[in-house]
């Protein structure tokens, strides 16, 4: 009787707890414990130099670059978490992640709200809400959450892991089987050590290819670079307009106005609880669907927006701060073509030694 009693106990105060978290969360009090990084010890007003670390991660993320190649770069500057570890893949991901950046609080991965709207805290805040949607909808794709659409390119269908070439993936073997079709497998990649070079090539039979291609690399890696790079500098003049406002936004808000009035009739009690919980389920999905069409959307535009004019010289540099890392170069290709085929040499093509530009095939996306 006893540790049952306790037991109850127990979890009237763990309720009792909740319930302060979650009224001290409503009403935007910072969050209390450790130290939260970008942030000094009172959890409200930013730390500089933080500050700037998270918004350049941010921007980074959000034009392509991958997050390995930001962890490497705080891991290299001596960047610390605030209990003084190194950061990892998985703490950085939760830092970037948090809402608390835009001055959003969440609970148990749950945005705290109040009528239908993010309730704003009271600590500065480092990123816009928009930056944090985009992060958010970002590494939700890459965990293979939102990319199944056919409309959705570009960032969405970016990769799940880190490639070591540029193509790998792309290429798709364009040799015509005895049957008529083409083989369409996705071309491999083989590194020749001694000299320093690698080629791309059909996987064999057994692994879904036929076998018989392979291409130098370096050449189709150069010749898919300049045909990239031609398409957005075009892009670059093209695409000088104001990002617009997603269309959606109207038709979001009318749903989350008949959520809140079929909430408070609820709490009139002038709706049945049969009738209140089938239509807030209804409600809810269309709300949902359509915040995820925002962040889409919110995650597109921040691409288009993003400076394309000088993307040579970062595309091929090196050195510069902001050259553009693989997993970026391999973003913009997947957002110019679904897929680039590699035609076999045939009769009256030097099938070695020379690049014939007429036997590589990019498919370009639409716009
Ligand atoms: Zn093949």
């Amino acid at each position: 009787m006893g540790a049952v009693f306790s037991r109850m106990e127990v979890k009237k105060i763990r309720r009792r707890v909740r319930t302060w978290h979650r009224g001290r969360a409503e009403r935007g009090a910072a969050p209390r414990g450790h130290r939260a990084f970008g942030w000094t010890d009172d959890g409200i007003i930013a730390d500089g130099r933080e500050k700037a670390l998270i918004i350049k991660a941010v921007e980074d993320l959000l034009a392509g670059k991958s997050q390995g190649t930001v962890l490497r770069e705080w891991l290299e500057k001596g960047v610390k978490t605030p209990q003084g570890n190194d950061w990892s893949r998985a703490s950085l991901r939760k830092m970037l992640m948090n809402p608390r950046l835009c001055g959003w609080r969440m609970i148990k991965g749950e945005i705290i709200e109040v009528d239908g709207k993010p309730v704003v805290g009271e600590w500065e805040p480092i990123i816009t809400p928009e930056q944090s949607q985009a992060i958010r909808a970002l590494y939700e794709a890459r965990l293979g959450k939102a990319v199944t659409s056919a409309g959705v390119v570009g960032t969405l269908a970016r990769d799940h892991r880190e490639h070591k070439h540029l193509l790998s993936g792309i290429l798709r073997c364009g040799r015509i089987l005895p049957d008529g079709t083409m083989c369409g497998a996705r071309l491999r990649v083989v590194n020749n050590r001694k000299q320093g070079t690698y080629r791309y090539y059909c996987k064999d039979k057994t692994q879904g290819g036929c076998g018989r291609l392979s291409r130098r690399g370096e050449k189709l890696d150069e010749f898919i670079s300049e045909a990239v790079l031609a398409k957005l500098e075009e892009r670059s003049v093209r695409r000088r307009k104001k990002v617009q406002p997603w269309p959606g936004q109207q038709e979001l808000e009318q749903w989350e106005e008949a959520m809140q009035e079929l909430r408070d009739r609820f709490r009139k009690r002038r709706i049945s609880n049969s009738f209140y919980f089938d239509e807030v389920e209804r409600l809810e999905t269309d709300i949902n669907r359509l915040r995820t069409e925002r962040q889409r959307y919110l995650l597109t535009a921040e691409q288009a927006a993003t400076d394309l004019s000088d993307i040579r010289r970062r595309w091929y540099s090196e050195t510069d701060e902001d050259r553009l890392d693989l997993a970026q170069k391999r973003t913009y290709i997947r957002e110019c073509f679904s897929a680039v085929i590699v035609h076999p040499a045939g009769k009256g093509h030097g099938s070695r030694g020379t690049f014939d530009p007429d036997l590589i095939e990019p498919v370009w996306r639409e716009g």
